[in-house]
């Protein structure tokens, strides 16, 4: 329809506008209306060229990863409110889009007629907090809180990892270094957070703790040749594995599932020390070749004294929590909802920051380590 308007706008000065709205079968009240709207569109379109060209700059800046909840999250972090289905229609218009990592299968077989495990914990909310723990002698400034993040209490802590680094990124606090729990470390994380945000992550990984390697005589992952080219694995006796499938973990991780077959294992010598099915041959799960080869060096890295002295410094942040428990009582929520649940926890660590800074000011020196009185025998033996 457009077209036949712009037809007769541009004609309008050769022939009357009524005769060209009779030949082009269109009323003479809708043309007006659409001329009188023009420069509101003309308006509108200079609009969205302009947020389609700061989209494209965050997109090209984002390595053509970032999609629409991604680009919305930026925006926003500039200060820029726009609606979230504005941006996905231009983002549509300009064929620009993100990445969309494909939906995996999954490798784990769910037992239908199991009960879900009962929640013994009784958590609906999880505050996971970061602190500074450079020297303070050196960096002459105390230990101070520098995010929050609050979740569900389902959400898995690695889960939450990116975004705090991306918080720490827009405040100018990220720091060379990032010392995380065991429950915050991923294989992908470790991988990924140097190149991609320019941070180190120290943090412990999962041992291998298969039964095969818990019992000490089993055949363990390390008992296995991994030929990632080929897509197969060798395993003691030299037999080789039949299946190689890829596809994700419980935690939506990339995984690769390797099977031997049933005829193969069947007759072993040694199947004892490798599988306890009778059914099937034996199965491994491991992560895709680059994740494996960085877990297997953090997994070598972390018995070393070094690294331990390293990791060291993390140890302060549980008295962290237990300063926000004991001064805030963050093991409870006051608040129904996740919002004013955040924001407590926010204030909580602004507390604790004052209350701190205070100390800092204030000469007040830090408490002292409690020492169990078992620790404390051990000392004095
Ligand atoms: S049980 Fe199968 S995988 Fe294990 S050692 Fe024997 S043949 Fe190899």
């Amino acid at each position: 329809m457009g077209d036949l308007y712009r037809f007769i706008h541009a004609e309008k000065a050769n022939y009357p506008i009524t005769l060209l709205c009779r030949a082009m079968k269109v009323a003479r009240s809708s043309y007006y209306a659409w001329r009188d709207g023009e420069a509101a569109r003309r308006v509108r379109q200079m609009a969205a060229d302009a947020l389609a060209h700061e989209i494209t700059v965050l997109h090209i800046a984002s390595r053509k990863t970032y999609g629409v909840p991604r680009i919305h999250a930026e925006l926003r972090r500039l200060g820029r409110r726009v609606n979230r289905k504005r941006i996905a229609r231009v983002m549509r218009e300009r064929d620009i889009r993100g990445v969309t990592r494909r939906k995996r299968r999954s490798l784990t077989r769910a037992d239908k007629r199991a009960r879900p495990a009962p929640d013994l914990i009784g958590r609906d909310y999880k505050i996971h907090l970061s602190e500074s723990c450079d020297d303070p002698g050196a960096s002459k400034r105390p230990h101070l809180i520098t995010h929050v993040v609050t979740t569900d209490a389902t959400v898995n802590d690695a889960m939450v990892v990116e975004e705090v680094h991306d918080r720490l990124t827009s405040k100018g606090l990220l720091p060379g270094e990032h010392l995380l729990d065991a429950g915050y470390t991923s294989a992908e994380l470790l991988l990924t957070a140097p190149t991609t945000r320019g941070v180190c992550v120290v943090g412990p990984v999962w041992s291998n703790n298969t039964r095969q390697s818990a019992s000490g005589g089993g055949f363990g992952k390390s008992a296995f040749t991994i030929n990632w080219q080929a897509k197969h694995a060798l395993c003691p006796t030299g037999a080789t594995s039949r299946y190689w499938t890829e596809g994700v973990d419980n935690n939506g991780r990339d995984a690769i599932r390797i099977r031997f077959a049933t005829a193969t294992c069947a007759p072993c010598p040694v199947r004892d020390q490798c599988t306890r099915s009778t059914q099937y041959g034996r199965q491994l799960t491991v992560r895709p070749q680059e994740q494996d080869a960085v877990l297997e060096r953090v997994r070598a890295e972390q018995s070393t004294d070094e690294w331990k002295d390293r990791y060291a410094a993390r140890a302060g942040v549980e008295g962290t929590i237990h300063q926000a428990v004991a001064t805030a009582g963050a093991r409870r929520t006051r608040y129904i909802g996740l919002a004013k649940t955040r924001l407590a926890h926010i204030l909580t660590a602004t507390a604790i920051n004052l209350i701190r800074l205070d100390a800092w000011w204030n000469e007040t020196p830090l408490a002292r380590t409690r020492i169990s009185r078992l620790a404390a025998l051990d000392l004095a033996a």
